[in-house]
């Protein structure tokens, strides 16, 4: 089953992804993560992205489809894959629609995390990740047990991203509503689009999407018999 978490950054996507991939054996597809592992290695792709990550534009579409196509073909996508980050344009949706049917694949779902703006300023003006294994925290909301020590690996690193300044945030906020939201009615059309309370905590946005992820489920098997 391949799916796309929707939500303006902040919205806890990638850590939905990160559980669901776990879960259900789906391979996490996060355009943001790439770009930033282009920015870390230094090539072209990773020089162009650097100041349009950093001042929280979008990089152009040609180019993400184009990444998003080559990271499907890997054989670790065959089981399914959960896209995170992307489509973030209409041409995008559009073009992703293109591809997976020249693929022979499709999306089942599309999961939106509807959130409050001013709440998630608050949580991403307050995230930060383990420098080595990349694990997730929060400043208020998701501490180390340990301070100042990583949960998973023990790591006393840090890092945080470059575009969660606040004016950063609120530009890609901005950004999201003006040039993400036109994709809601196209998935809606089709049936497939889904909202859940994003602003629930963790493990209650797990079970929204559980719940969905078994009803959509349950009808493709309806519909095999
Ligand atoms: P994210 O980690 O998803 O918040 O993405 C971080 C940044 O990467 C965004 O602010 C954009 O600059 C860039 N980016 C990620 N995904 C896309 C995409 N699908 N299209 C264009 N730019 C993207």
């Amino acid at each position: 089953m391949n799916l796309i978490l929707l939500g303006p950054p902040g919205a806890g996507k990638g850590t939905q992804a990160k559980r669901l991939q776990l879960k259900y054996g789906l391979v996490q597809l996060s355009t943001g993560d790439m770009l930033r592992a282009h920015v870390a290695w230094g090539d072209d792709i990773g020089q162009q992205a650097k100041s349009i990550m950093a001042s929280g534009q979008l990089m152009p579409d040609d180019l993400m489809i184009r990444i998003i196509s080559e990271r499907i073909d890997r054989p670790d996508c065959k089981k399914g894959f959960i896209l995170d980050g992307f489509p973030r344009t209409v041409p995008q949706a559009w073009a992703l629609d293109r591809m997976l049917s020249e693929k022979g694949k499709n999306i089942a779902v599309v999961i939106e995390m509807k959130v409050d703006q001013e709440a998630l300023i608050d949580r991403i003006s307050g995230r930060y990740s383990c420098a080595k294994c990349g694990a997730g925290y929060h400043e208020r909301y998701q501490v180390p047990k340990i301070n100042g020590v990583c949960d998973i690996c023990g790591s006393k690193e840090f890092s945080r991203r470059a575009d969660d300044k606040i004016d950063t945030v609120r530009s890609r906020l901005e950004g999201y509503v003006k040039i993400t939201t036109p994709i809601l009615p196209y998935y809606s059309d089709k049936k497939i689009l889904h909202s859940i309370d994003g602003m629930a905590d963790i493990d209650t946005v797990s079970l929204q999407i559980d719940d969905i992820l078994s009803g959509v489920k349950a009808n493709e098997s309806a519909a095999l018999n």
